[in-house]
């Protein structure tokens, strides 16, 4: 069975850019759900409960179809919240650099041109989603956006970074405000763990 796994930081790490409230809720009440609601889907099938995520996700199609939307709702919400959650370091401690900023500037022509490319797919998600850097596994990079707690996996994709834009999110602090949010996350972004993801994406 699942379980909450553990912020790599403290609630209050990511202030100013990410408040410790939204933070304390984000993790401890909305992924908790999606690890309960998980776990419950599973309950009754003990022949799916050692599947890893990536796996209920890529293999939906082979779980009872009674489970197969909340088991895909609720496995991409717990992969996609532990990506997200692993994705961001206090400011300043992590910078862009490395292969995989190479691979961004080459791709987008800066850093500059390559926020404002993801702030546009964070921004044009109608509802509620993720916006995401990927790379397929020659390394090439590309920006997409999914709906709900869907994840780039099946399309064979490696999540390289990725931002939530369910208003749960940034709500408490930025109210409707989705770019300002996506504006001051920017300065939470963990390069070292997208570097790792990236180099992991060519293995
Ligand atoms: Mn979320």
């Amino acid at each position: 069975m699942f379980s909450l796994e553990k912020l790599p930081y403290d609630y209050i790490a990511l202030e100013p850019y990410i408040d410790t409230q939204t933070m304390y809720i984000h993790h401890d009440k909305h992924l908790q759900t999606y690890v309960d609601n998980l776990n419950a889907a599973l309950k009754d099938y003990p022949q799916y409960q050692d599947w890893s995520l990536k796996e209920l996700i890529c293999k939906q199609k082979n779980l009872p179809e009674q489970i197969q939307t909340p088991v895909k709702n609720n496995a991409g919400g717990v992969y996609n919240h532990n990506l997200y959650f692993e994705g961001m370091a206090p400011a300043g401690t992590t910078s862009f650099s490395g292969t995989l900023a190479d691979a961004i500037v080459k791709t987008y022509g800066s850093y500059e041109d390559f926020l404002a490319k993801l702030k546009s797919a964070a921004l044009g998600q109608f509802g509620s989603g993720w916006a995401w850097l990927v790379s397929d596994r020659k390394g090439h990079l590309q920006i997409i956006s999914t709906p709900n707690q869907d994840t780039p996996l099946p399309m064979n994709l490696t999540p390289i970074l990725l931002v939530d834009v369910w208003e749960h999110a940034y709500y408490l602090k930025y109210q409707n405000m989705r770019a300002s949010y996506f504006d001051n996350w920017v300065n939470v972004i963990n390069w070292d763990v997208a570097e790792k993801r990236y180099q992991e994406s060519m293995q």
